[in-house]
C-alpha cells in the first residue's frame, strides 16, 4: 500500500520538477521545491564487543570472545556492503577504545565503555546490533540468544533476529528475546533501538568449536544480515 503511495509522490514531485523548470527565472524563487525522499534513513552500528586488553569470556579452550566477536562484526559488514548498506564499525581490530588518560584496566574499561555510548548517541538515527558470546558454569548450555534494551523499540529487530538465528543455526532452539539486566551497561545507556546477541556458548564443546570456525561465523553474519534487511523493508512497507 505504502508503495503505492511512493510512487505516486515520485510521480508528482517528478511533474512538480519539470513545471518549475519551465517557468521563467523571475517566478523561480531561491528555496529547493524538492528535498531528497528519506526512505528508511537508520544508521546501523555494529558493535564487537570487548577488544584490548578487556577479551570479555574466554572459551573452553582459551580463545576470548573479543576476536569472536569481531570475526562476526567484520563478516557482517562485508555481506551487508553487497546490498548497498554502510554499517559504522565501533572497532574494527582488536583494541580497546578508551581514552589516553585511562590507565588501570577498570579505568581503560569505563573508558572505552563511555566512548562506545558517546559514539552511539551522537550518531542520528542509529540502530545498535551489539555481538557477543556467552558463557555459563554449566557446559550444558548451548544456542544463540538475543537481548533487547528500550522495550518496544528494539523487540521487533529482537524478535526478527532470534528467529532467523534460530533458522539459520538451529531450528531446536527454542530461546526468545529477553531483556537486557540492568548491569550491562552499554545497553542501559542509550536511547536507540538496540539489541544484543550472545551468538552462542564458549562454556559448550560442541558450540565453542562452532564458534571459533569461520563457515559458522559466516551463518551467524547472515543472519544477522538478513535481519537488519528485513527489518528495513518492514519499517519502509509496513509488511514483513
Ligand atoms: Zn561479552
Amino acid at each position: 500500500m505504502k508503495r503505492k503511495v511512493l510512487s505516486w509522490l515520485l510521480v508528482a514531485a517528478l511533474a512538480l520538477m519539470t513545471g518549475y523548470y519551465l517557468l521563467p527565472g523571475s517566478v523561480r524563487n531561491t528555496q529547493p521545491v524538492f528535498q531528497p525522499v528519506r526512505c528508511a534513513g537508520y544508521q546501523l552500528i555494529i558493535d564487537a564487543g570487548h577488544g584490548g586488553e578487556d577479551g570479555g569470556a574466554v572459551s573452553l579452550t582459551g580463545v576470548p570472545e573479543s576476536g569472536i566477536n569481531l570475526s562476526i562484526a567484520l563478516k557482517l559488514d562485508a555481506l551487508l556492503g553487497l546490498y548497498g548498506a554502510a554499517p559504522t564499525l565501533l572497532r574494527t581490530e582488536d583494541i580497546s577504545l578508551h581514552d589516553d588518560s585511562a590507565s588501570t584496566l577498570r579505568e581503560k574499561k569505563v573508558s572505552d565503555l563511555h566512548n562506545r555510548v558517546d559514539r552511539i548517541e551522537r550518531t542520528e538515527n542509529a540502530v545498535l546490533i551489539s555481538i557477543h558470546q556467552n558463557t555459563y558454569q554449566s557446559s550444558k548450555y548451548h544456542g544463540a540468544q538475543v537481548f533487547y534494551s528500550n522495550g518496544e523499540l528494539s523487540l521487533p529487530l529482537a524478535q526478527l533476529t532470534q528467529e532467523l538465528l534460530r533458522q539459520a543455526l538451529d531450528p531446536e532452539n527454542k530461546r526468545v528475546p529477553a531483556k537486557i539486566p540492568d548491569t550491562v551497561y552499554l545497553m542501559n545507556h542509550i536511547s536507540c533501538p538496540a539489541i544484543l546477541v550472545e551468538c552462542g556458548f564458549l562454556s559448550n564443546p560442541e558450540e565453542e568449536a562452532l564458534l571459533r570456525s569461520d563457515s559458522y561465523q559466516r551463518k551467524i553474519a547472515a543472519a544477522l544480515a538478513a535481519a537488519w534487511l528485513q527489518y528495513q523493508g518492514i519499517e519502509i512497507n509496513g509488511e514483513a
